[in-house]
């Protein structure tokens, strides 16, 4: 019956600015279930709780634990959506499905490109993972989309590892990749503007509409085998307001993962 997994992780030691990440799993739980919306995707597939086999949020003492959690999560016969945390959490993770996938293609949702080989001293920095995967080979194609904080240090590292970005500005330009392996979606929420998801740590002007994002996502046409939603920060956001824009994205997200 179930169609998806749903892992959490309680983590924010590699946010370089503001914690609060390691709150958000719960909270898009709790969003998901609220009685103020329904369980449907747009398409009209049902989101149901029954749908989703969830394997718990996981308090993290060692950020290289999180690989171990999701290798036992991860079972290939169901597609595995991760709740963060902070968005370091998604190399270790792609560590997990590089074993048991191979080199995937990634979609990479972000107001930044998280290109940096170390930050502040910490090469595991929320800032860093796309580093890490693309320097490991454990990612065949790496498109970012909703990008806006480019600097030198990271367009070089984007040229060096053939990263396909469509830089914010140029956003009227984009066309959805042409996808050659299993997809992996990485969505932080930061990618979307601050008027639409308060509750991020980091706010860039600029950024995607919830509906840009929403129709985005709802254009992928291969199967995605995993995502993660990362960098809901509950102690910035207004009202929940942001922690129903991640349970709608989760919903969209499952209905292309099942
Ligand atoms: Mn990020
Ligand atoms: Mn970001």
């Amino acid at each position: 019956m179930s169609k998806v997994g749903l892992q959490g992780f309680l983590f924010d030691e590699k946010s370089s600015f503001l914690k609060g990440p390691r709150l958000a799993p719960p909270c898009i739980r709790e969003a998901y279930h609220s009685a103020s919306a329904n369980y449907f995707a747009e398409n009209g597939e049902a989101i149901l709780p029954k749908n989703i086999t969830d394997y718990g949020d996981f308090s993290i003492e060692n950020y290289l634990d999180i690989e171990t959690i999701t290798l036992k999560n991860l079972n290939k016969d169901l597609p595995l959506l991760s709740l963060g945390g902070d968005h370091s959490i998604t190399y270790p993770i792609i560590k997990a499905f590089h074993s048991v996938y191979g080199k995937v293609d990634i979609l990479h949702i972000d107001a930044h490109s998280d290109l940096y080989s170390n930050f502040e001293g910490d090469p595991y920095s929320h800032a860093c993972p796309f580093y890490n995967i693309m320097n490991n080979g454990l990612a065949a194609n790496l498109h970012q989309v909703g990008i806006r904080t480019l600097n030198k240090t990271q367009r070089d590292h984007a040229a060096q590892f053939q990263v396909d970005i469509n830089e914010m500005k140029d956003f009227h330009k984009f066309s959805m990749p042409k996808f050659e392996n299993p997809l992996y979606l990485s969505l932080d929420l930061d990618g979307l503007d601050p008027a639409f998801a308060p509750g991020v740590s980091h706010h860039e002007p600029g950024g995607l509409s919830t509906r840009e994002v929403m129709t985005l996502i709802q254009h992928i046409d291969v199967p995605i085998v995993g995502a993660d939603i990362v960098e809901y920060n509950p102690a910035k956001d207004i009202h929940e307001m942001t922690a129903m824009l991640a349970a709608k994205l989760l919903k969209e997200i499952v209905s292309k993962m099942i």
